[in-house]
């Protein structure tokens, strides 16, 4: 094989298993309320959340394209109108969680808003970023708003403060917000990531210098945060298919785990300490 022919069956074998994960990962499941008004709206492994106003809805991550149907299916049948999305959101700029976002765009007509750092991968559908460029691509999304840390986004009474948890993606966001159930408040931390991919080089990282840094400043801002109720990006980070079972009897106290929380935060710190070390022997 030349080296050309080479590259485009690499490139081609990248495709085919980008849209393999794309069909496995947009299987439907049943969407369901958290709690307050929180909902989930996304696949058998992409998570997708509604936060419900009178005011209309903000949605976070849409998954690829093709699991759009499926969100827009669960926004549905939980009786709401995808038409009513108002806001776009997201924890992080990988395909699994924003490929989707253009097709989005275009049946909400949704303002979309992102982290700073992660920005730009939206705006060039996967072009800039550290890891997966030259892999992953998709439909490019214009972005209205660009968010910095701390910065708050409201819709009706509701507000969410989207943290900046960088190292997965450069502008990986923790969105947190109070969900009111019973009277009783509820502290809700959607966690974007803190998994080192095995592409991921810590050490010496041309591309982003700073990744094992902001990988250890995130595990610091994740720890300091108060959290009842805990969710990430994919199902499986929180227990997403167990916990649903459970609240068909127990109802949102199946989501309540503030003890899952910490434990995810330590699993995920001793395996990016134990990366670290094993890349910095090299
Ligand atoms: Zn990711």
């Amino acid at each position: 094989m030349t080296r050309l022919t080479l590259l485009v069956a690499l490139c081609a074998l990248a495709l085919a298993a980008q849209s393999s994960q794309a069909s496995r990962w947009s299987q439907p499941f049943p969407p369901h309320k958290i709690v307050g008004n929180v909902y989930y709206v996304g696949s058998n492994e992409l998570a997708s959340f509604l936060i419900a106003t009178p005011a209309g809805h903000i949605l976070i991550n849409t998954g690829f394209e093709e699991t759009v149907p499926v969100v827009r299916a669960g926004c549905e049948k939980l009786g709401f109108k995808l038409s009513d999305v108002k806001i776009l959101l997201t924890g992080q700029a990988h395909n699994d969680h924003v490929a989707g976002f253009a097709l989005m765009r275009k049946l909400t007509g949704a303002k979309v808003m992102v982290m700073a750092g992660d920005d730009a991968v939206v705006r060039g559908g996967g072009k800039g970023d550290f890891a997966y460029e030259s892999q992953m691509r998709w439909a490019p999304c214009p972005v209205d708003r660009v968010l910095q840390d701390g910065d708050q986004v409201t819709l009706g009474s509701t507000t969410l403060v989207a943290r900046l948890t960088p190292g997965h993606t450069r502008g990986c966001t923790t969105w947190l917000l109070t969900a009111v159930e019973d009277g009783k408040p509820f502290h809700v931390v959607i966690v974007g990531s803190v998994h080192v991919n095995s592409e991921f080089r810590l050490v010496n990282n041309a591309k982003y210098p700073r990744i094992a840094e902001d990988f250890a400043r995130t595990f610091q801002v994740l720890e300091s945060l108060p959290c009842d109720v805990f969710l990430g990006s994919h199902g499986g980070a929180y227990g997403m298919q167990a916990k649903y079972q459970r609240s068909l009897k127990e109802g949102y106290r199946a989501f309540v785990d503030p003890q899952g929380y910490r434990a995810y935060l330590a699993a995920g710190k001793a395996a990016y300490l134990k990366e670290l070390e094993k890349q910095r022997g090299r």
